[in-house]
């Protein structure tokens, strides 16, 4: 897909130096917003963060709500910058942090198994086979029956995404295979994560097989 405009390559000369953050309103069509990953219509605001590679230095775009919802910290900094044309028309900055906090309510209330997400470090462990699930990996958070004491509560575990099958059938499992991926997309927060760990656990996606 074209992708053109969300990094603009320039010579290397000591020209005008870029400035670390960019909002404005979308030139084209062209270009991709970097969080939700969907196109940023012409016209709408956009925020740029600037990127310095070995290729070049440019922006990468992101809807400015976008921005808000998963990194403020960018947007406020461009903020207090004022990184945007005179005459553009901008949403306050408090609006744009009322944004972040529903995103975050609606984050933290939609934490509830089974759901997948990228790891954020290399640090945890797969409950299933107690290997450690890799920085980036696809770690798949399924419901657990925990005994304490007299009391049974339901706990999140994280396996790996080819250890679902076998953890979903495990007596301690309280995520059911009936529905799963429909939980899974309904939990999860990133619906292409979703789709990704489906197609990989590939025998859950169509459960239970429409065909008998
Ligand atoms: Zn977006
Ligand atoms: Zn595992």
């Amino acid at each position: 897909m074209a992708d053109e405009d969300s990094l603009v390559s320039r010579k290397v000369a000591p020209e005008p130096e870029l400035a670390p953050y960019q909002i404005e309103a979308a030139r084209s069509s062209r270009s991709k917003c970097r969080t939700c990953r969907r196109k940023i219509e012409k016209g709408k605001l956009r925020l740029g963060i600037l990127l310095e590679g070995p290729f070049g230095t440019g922006y990468l775009w992101h809807h400015l709500a976008c921005a808000a919802r998963q990194r403020l910290e960018d947007v406020e900094a461009a903020y207090a910058q004022k990184a945007f044309g005179e005459g553009l028309k901008v949403p306050p900055l408090s609006e744009l942090q009322t944004l972040e906090e529903k995103a975050a309510r609606a984050r933290a209330e939609r934490k509830e198994p089974p759901f997948v997400e990228r790891a954020p470090t290399g640090r945890s462990k797969c409950k299933h086979c107690g290997e450690p699930i890799g920085k980036d990996d696809l770690r798949v958070a399924l419901a657990r029956e925990v005994a304490f004491g007299s009391q049974v509560r339901t706990s999140a575990v994280n396996v790996h995404v080819g250890c679902v099958v076998d953890e979903i059938d495990t007596e301690d499992c309280a995520t059911d295979i009936d529905g799963f991926g429909a939980a899974l997309r309904q939990n999860s927060d990133d619906a292409s994560l979703a789709e990704e760990a489906l197609a990989a656990i590939g025998v859950l996606d169509d459960w239970p097989p429409s065909d008998k």
